[in-house]
């Protein structure tokens, strides 16, 4: 055993020796770009996802760096979105994404989502509640929308990569909950995703991020399908943010059954199909939608039925949405209720 651990020990040292030296040799730490860490603690991809990115148009014709429409015109960073008010509220840390220099920090702008009334109270506070970190080498990140007094660090502060510097929540100028990161080099925006791309152009092929490929298991995705489900009557947008609907599940006595989806990026032309399936296998409503004449950044849909007058049939219905683009499935999602 001891032997073993030995070879281990010996294998172990030899590989780390070879690192370093392979560092110093290279010359290349130096030049290094900032290594970036997710900057939410979560799953990107899983239980968190990008909803815009840094604008890479020119003008008012905006794009993200893969052609794409998850941006809007102007924005000069990443917004990292989670699904609902509700886990909002549940707390999500906001982390530092490399060692630095906490530059500064706003904490006290309420949570709250913006509306055209409440616009002119956030003017000049769009970021809310926020942090300023600087690293090496003239890179620096802020992070914005952060929840009312959940800051934790201040100015002049170490921070090391990871460390908890508050929770994701509503402030300044937002609509739903997520972190917005810009990435700067030098004053100059970088896009994480695509820090190479020449200025106004787009690729769809991925090239290097600035993320630590070991935490970035993501590729770029439209079309996501971020909340889902069946509730017993009519549901709006904002009922889907809040992130409460399984208190409304349907039941044998509903009046209605409806089936919803929020789906992130839907493009141009998109046609979109959404079905209830009942007891029995068959489609009990259906529809087609018309093809999408803009993408959407999000897009809300839903599909029901009223109680029929002998009452609903006990058994598994489902639900099946699905994305095409000409005859081609993009994205789908099916799902279940029991009654
Ligand atoms: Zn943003």
């Amino acid at each position: 055993m001891a032997s073993r651990w030995a070879i281990y020990l010996r294998a172990f040292l030899i590989f780390g020796m070879a690192l370093t030296l392979g560092e110093a040799w290279s010359g290349k730490a130096a030049a290094d770009p900032l290594h970036l860490a997710i900057p939410l603690e979560c799953t990107l991809g899983g239980d968190c996802f990008v909803q815009n990115y840094v604008d890479h148009g020119t003008g008012s014709d905006y794009r993200d760096y893969h052609c794409g429409a998850m941006t809007y015109e102007g924005h000069d960073g990443t917004d990292f979105r989670i699904p609902s008010i509700k886990i909002q509220k549940q707390g999500v840390s906001v982390l530092a994404v490399a060692d630095g220099r906490v530059k500064a920090v706003r904490d006290g702008v309420p949570d709250a989502i913006l509306t055209s009334a409440t616009k002119a109270d956030v003017a000049g506070e769009e970021c809310g509640n926020g942090v300023v970190i600087d690293h090496k080498d003239g890179w620096q990140t802020q992070y914005c929308h952060m929840a009312q007094g959940s800051v934790g660090v201040k100015p002049g502060s170490r921070i090391v990569r990871g460390a908890v510097l508050g929770r994701v929540g509503l402030s300044g100028a937002t609509e739903f909950p997520h972190l917005h990161l810009t990435v700067r080099h030098n004053g100059e925006v970088v896009d994480p995703f695509a820090p190479n791309l020449a200025p106004g152009s787009c690729s769809e092929k991925q090239g290097p991020t600035l993320f630590d490929e070991k935490d970035l298991t993501f590729d770029y995705h439209d079309r996501i399908v971020l909340n889902f489900g069946f509730v017993d009557g009519p549901v709006s947008g904002e009922d889907i943010e809040q992130g409460d609907l399984k208190s409304r599940l349907p039941d044998h006595d509903s009046q209605a059954i409806v089936a919803y989806v929020r789906v992130m990026g839907v493009k141009k032309g998109d046609v979109q199909t959404f079905a209830i399936i009942g007891p029995d296998g068959e489609p009990i409503v259906k529809r087609v939608f018309d093809p999408l004449t803009s993408p959407k950044a999000q897009n809300s849909l839903y599909i029901g039925l009223k109680r029929p007058k002998e009452g609903w049939k006990l058994g598994i219905y489902s639900a099946i949405y699905s994305i095409s683009e000409g005859n081609m499935p993009k994205a789908n999602k099916w799902f279940f209720l029991q009654f």
